[in-house]
């Protein structure tokens, strides 16, 4: 990118420095996820630390604050007044809050995740409950420092969405739980809900290297670049940015049931489809990568739910998972396999929840942490509110604090205002998706497989950008409104009362 101003170039060259940092950082911790040889894990973690220490002192030099104030003023172009604004928003953590609460947080954060690692074993919260006290302390302090209108929580979730906050939360979950709770109970009411699923558990055996071969090929077939990529396996699915050409993802393979990789690997898929999308005029620029949480979950969700769960794309996988699985699947119907994709069932499990559940379960985590850092709620009350919500909304009780409180690391990682950010992905989906079905037939592109006319679009639409737009002017700029619940709610009923003939 060429840039005609000394203040912006010295900037870039800046962040040409602080980028390569955490691509390293980035690079040993994929290493650490899917290489690592368990007696490493103290010399990794070393290195991991000295990596953000070196980091931490670079963004907190005071050339840069100055070289910042320049920049402001400088910048003239669309593209300029981007890369300042990102590296404010970056440099903020850094300068605003107080290094003794970054390095607290960051030493608190590894002991307690190793707790909440030993407490889910254990399935006892009262071992994990003193550390996220502490961690919900730190949260406060930090929201102090990062400053904020109304709610302390807004200052969180800005750290993940910019510009989000918690009364468009709320609003958005009002929406949405209604209609979603009573979707549930007509789908598990109706006349021919399964109570259980052909052709997984305990009886099958998928081998992990056909799955593999299945995920290559989902893979090739959305569009993703093997080339300037990889696949590997890893305990949690993940995808990577480690710079141009490096974009990886990982998947994670279930012998007794092909699905899982499947789906996570096409999930990944669309996060890194968006990474190796973006113009390629903007490496090594603060423009480089996706522009939030949310907006990239829109991506992950749409291919791998409206792409990958749909029938036509199933019909299309037929021959492929019959040819693989011969003996497993040989007698498998379209439909039923359509189910298999497709069973909606209230769980305990967020991340094993079928997608009309899924949004439950965020609205659970919404209020609650919510609560928790505005000193509504205390983390000695917290698993007895969360089962009155699992009650409330899902209509069960998690039997033990690991199939409850305990089951995701979010919070044991300190993050407060992540959660939202999931749904948030549906919410853009459709939306998006409403705006591409007036410009291209999605249904005869899924019909023919030609995923390459959708990708075309996404490239076009949202990938190319990269971080220059915010999500919300992204949204506005692409579908023409602000981010509403309409498109979800009438796709999600739409394709649930087809399946369930309800
Ligand atoms: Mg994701």
């Amino acid at each position: 990118m060429k840039l005609k101003k000394k203040s912006l170039k010295d900037l870039l060259t800046f962040y040409k420095e602080v980028s390569t940092i955490s691509q390293i950082e980035g690079l040993i911790g994929w290493d650490l996820n899917v290489n690592l040889p368990p007696e490493a894990a103290t010399t990794r973690a070393q290195h991991s630390a000295f990596l953000t220490k070196l980091s931490a002192e670079k963004w907190k030099d005071e050339k840069i604050s100055n070289l910042l104030k320049n920049a402001e003023t400088d910048a003239a172009t669309l593209e300029e007044k981007a890369i300042v604004r990102n590296l404010k928003k970056a440099a903020k953590y850094y300068t605003q809050v107080p290094e003794e609460i970054i390095v607290k947080f960051s030493k608190v954060t590894s002991e307690a995740f190793m707790a909440w690692n030993k407490a889910k074993q254990d399935s006892r919260y009262s071992d994990f409950e003193p550390f996220l006290k502490e961690i919900i302390e730190i949260n406060k302090i930090i929201a102090k420092h990062l400053g904020y209108k109304n709610d302390p929580y807004d200052a969180l979730l800005d750290l993940y969405e910019p510009g989000l906050t918690a009364k468009q939360c709320r609003k958005y979950f009002k929406e949405l739980q209604p209609t979603l709770s009573n979707l549930v109970n007509k789908i598990t009411k109706s006349k021919n809900y399964p109570k259980a699923l052909p052709f997984i558990g305990p009886n099958y055996y998928y081998p992990p290297e056909d799955q593999k071969q299945l995920s290559l090929f989902a893979l090739r077939k959305i569009g993703y670049d093997l080339q300037a990529g990889r696949l590997d396996p890893s305990p949690h699915p993940f995808t990577i940015s480690l710079g141009f050409g490096d974009v990886r993802v990982t998947t994670k393979y279930t012998e007794s049931d092909f699905r899982d990789a499947l789906t996570s690997t096409i999930h990944e898929g669309g996060h890194a489809l968006y990474e190796q999308g973006v113009d390629e005029n903007y490496v090594a620029t603060p423009l480089e990568g996706g522009v939030s949480l949310g907006i990239h979950e829109s991506q992950s969700r749409f291919w791998e739910n409206q792409v990958g769960r749909n029938r036509s794309f199933l019909k299309f996988l037929m021959p492929v998972l019959q040819t693989l699985y011969s003996t497993q699947l040989g007698s498998a119907d379209l439909d039923q396999i359509e189910l298999l994709f497709n069973y909606v069932k209230p769980g305990f499990i967020r991340i094993e929840a079928d997608e009309v559940t899924y949004t439950l379960h965020i609205i659970l985590r919404f209020e609650l942490e919510h609560a928790l850092i505005n000193g509504e709620l205390s983390t000695k009350d917290l698993p007895r509110a969360w089962n009155e919500k699992m009650k409330k909304y899902l209509g069960i009780v998690p039997p033990s604090d690991d199939l409850g409180v305990l089951q995701d690391v979010h919070w044991a990682y300190g993050s407060f205002g992540y959660f939202p950010t999931y749904s948030l992905g549906n919410l853009y989906a459709a939306q998006f998706t409403h705006a591409m079905s007036k410009e291209i037939d999605i249904q005869k592109a899924l019909d023919e497989a030609n995923f390459a006319v959708i990708l075309s679009w996404w490239r076009e639409n949202v990938h190319k950008y990269g971080s220059l737009y915010y999500p919300n002017e992204l949204i506005n700029r692409v579908t023409g409104e602000e981010l509403s619940t309409k498109y979800y709610l009438s796709y999600i009923t739409k394709k649930f009362k087809g399946i369930y003939k309800i």
